[in-house]
């Protein structure tokens, strides 16, 4: 669906890693690597992890999720997002998308929170289940915005922190800022299908200085600062990016723009052709620039998505329907949620089709 690029220095970058011998847990490409995407996303801090899971799984853990809580997302999104709340011991609480952007909307959000939350001094609770709102998280489906600063207003009103999962959006923005700036903390994926990788790897994002120093003490066994003893403080986990893995995408960010150049102008060729036909292509919103990380087309009935992708593999092209929707598998079917109406007429009708450019040789 969407293969790696590697047009830059990558060789070079892991040439010298391997020749330092620091090919693992220190080194110099992670600082540099997080200086340079927090430089890249315009915030104050990144902390590199080793995916993009566990850079979700250190988010709700510094923004203070815990056992029992409830985290607002959606169903339509890769299974980590809600695996991540799910190892916090809370419980994903899925709220409907717009058809406009796939993502998070923040009508169904407001009228979700009017009916069943209760705002206390610093905190939201479910007035109907008790518990904790412990955060919301919007996810940028395909690299395309949600609308995020209407999501932001509406939690903050509730008193609810935003974790951004910006996972399949670098490069994206809204409004001429990168998504994952906007909530209280954003998280991306390197992973190998992304837009730029690690081989595996993820980042959190944050203005927040606090938030930072706190998730990189939690993702780097929470050890303290010490010349030659170890001496933890908490239980904390072996989330910290490899040396080699940071060489890799340092080199990959060096050379984004050019990426997203290509996948815009075959995102442009796309749209040519298949409106030519008569088919759907998706495009980005207003005031946003969308990565085209996988791009999709939208059928108009089922039956046309089943035909269409079964003829197109028949031929030989790896064509997928969007994921399954979280709250239809075994895991999350009796989690909280309200009526999921566009979340599965758009899960019925979504497309990604091969979305990697091609230089020709
Ligand atoms: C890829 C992805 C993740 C997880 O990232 P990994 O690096 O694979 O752990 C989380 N959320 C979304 C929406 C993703 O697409």
């Amino acid at each position: 669906m969407h293969e790696p690029y590697f047009g830059g220095n990558e060789q070079k970058y892991l040439n010298d890693c391997i020749k330092s011998t620091f090919v693992s847990s220190v080194g110099k490409y992670v600082d540099l690597f997080e200086k340079q995407l927090a430089s890249y996303c315009g915030v104050k801090k990144a902390v590199a992890v080793v995916n993009g899971t566990a850079a979700l799984h250190t988010a709700f853990l510094v923004v203070g999720v815990e056992k029992n809580d409830e985290v607002l997302t959606q169903s339509l999104t890769f299974i980590a997002t809600a695996n991540a709340i799910s190892y916090c011991g809370a419980f994903p609480v899925f709220i409907d998308i717009d058809r406009e952007s796939m993502s998070m909307c923040p009508k169904a959000l407001e009228s979700f929170l009017e009916k069943n939350a209760l705002k206390t001094k610093n905190e939201c609770i479910n007035k109907i289940s008790g518990n904790k709102i412990a955060a919301c998280v919007p996810v940028h489906t395909f690299g395309f915005a949600a609308a995020i600063d209407e999501i932001c207003e509406i939690c903050r009103e509730w008193n609810i922190p935003v974790i951004e999962d910006a996972a399949e959006a670098i490069g994206s923005q809204f409004k001429n800022k990168s998504l994952g700036s906007y909530g209280d903390i954003g998280v991306f994926s390197f992973n190998g299908n992304k837009i730029i990788t690690a081989g595996g790897g993820g980042a959190l994002i944050t203005n927040n200085l606090n938030y930072a120093s706190k998730a990189k003490h939690l993702t780097t066994t929470a050890k303290t600062p010490h010349k030659y003893e170890l001496i933890h403080d908490e239980i904390g986990y072996n989330y910290r990016l490899p040396n080699l893995n940071a060489a890799l995408v340092c080199a990959q960010l060096e050379g984004i723009e050019k990426i997203l150049k290509n996948k815009r102008r075959l995102a442009e060729e796309y749209k040519k052709f298949l409106s030519s036909i008569g088919i759907k292509f998706r495009w980005e919103q207003q005031n946003s620039r969308a990565n085209f990380w996988l791009m999709c087309i939208e059928t108009e009935t089922k039956k046309q998505r089943d035909q269409f992708l079964a003829e197109s593999n028949k031929l030989g092209v790896l064509t997928r329907p969007a994921w399954r929707l979280l709250h239809q598998l075994p895991m999350y079917k009796d989690c909280l949620k309200d009526k999921q109406l566009n979340a599965e007429y758009l899960a019925e009708r979504i497309i990604n089709i091969p979305s990697s450019y091609r230089e020709n040789k």
